[in-house]
C-alpha cells in the first residue's frame, strides 16, 4: 500500500467541507417548513460544526502529510522540531510554534515540537553504546546539554 498523498486527503477534507455546506442548506430548507418541521433542525448547528472540524482536522494532516514529503534527503534524523538556532526551546500552542530564546522571535504555523525534523544535518552524534545519528544545528545543542558519554562532531 503506498503512502496516502496530501492531496488525498484534502479531497477527503473537501467532502467534509461539502457535507457541512449541505447540512447548513439543509438547516435553512427546514426553517422554511412549519413549527414542527422547523424544530427537528435543532441538531444541525452542531453537526455542520462537527463537518468542519473534520475538513480543519483533515487540513492539518495533509499539511503534516506535505510538510513530511518536503524534508531535504539530507534532513536531521530527530522525530521532532527546535529552533535551528536555540535548540529545545519551542512551546505549541493552538496549531503554532514560538522559540522562547530572548531575542530570536522565531514562530512557526504548526506544532513543530511534534514535526519530524526538517533542518540540514550538521552534525554526526555517537551515543555511548555506538549508535550514530545525522542531525542538525538545534539538535546539536539539545545534545550537548543532555549526552552522556557519547560525542557529537561536525560533518
Ligand atoms: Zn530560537
Ligand atoms: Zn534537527
Amino acid at each position: 500500500m503506498s503512502t496516502p498523498t496530501p492531496a488525498h486527503v484534502r479531497e477527503l477534507a473537501a467532502r467534509a467541507d461539502d457535507l457541512a455546506a449541505a447540512i447548513t442548506a439543509l438547516h435553512e430548507e427546514l426553517r422554511q417548513g412549519d413549527d414542527a418541521v422547523s424544530r427537528t433542525g435543532f441538531r444541525l448547528d452542531d453537526a455542520a460544526g462537527w463537518a468542519r472540524q473534520i475538513s480543519g482536522d483533515l487540513q492539518e494532516t495533509a499539511s503534516e502529510l506535505a510538510r513530511i514529503a518536503a524534508r531535504p534527503a539530507d534532513a536531521c534524523a530527530v522525530p521532532w522540531g527546535v529552533c535551528p538556532e536555540h535548540g529545545n526551546t519551542l512551546t505549541s500552542t493552538g496549531g503554532t510554534t514560538r522559540c522562547n530564546a530572548a531575542g530570536c522571535g522565531r514562530t512557526w504555523g504548526y506544532n513543530r515540537e511534534k514535526a519530524p525534523c526538517a533542518e540540514p544535518a550538521t552534525h554526526r552524534l555517537i551515543d555511548a553504546n555506538g549508535g550514530e545519528a545525522l542531525i542538525c544545528d538545534g539538535h546539536a545543542i539539545d545534545a550537548r546539554n543532555r549526552l552522556i558519554g557519547g560525542r557529537i562532531e561536525p560533518l
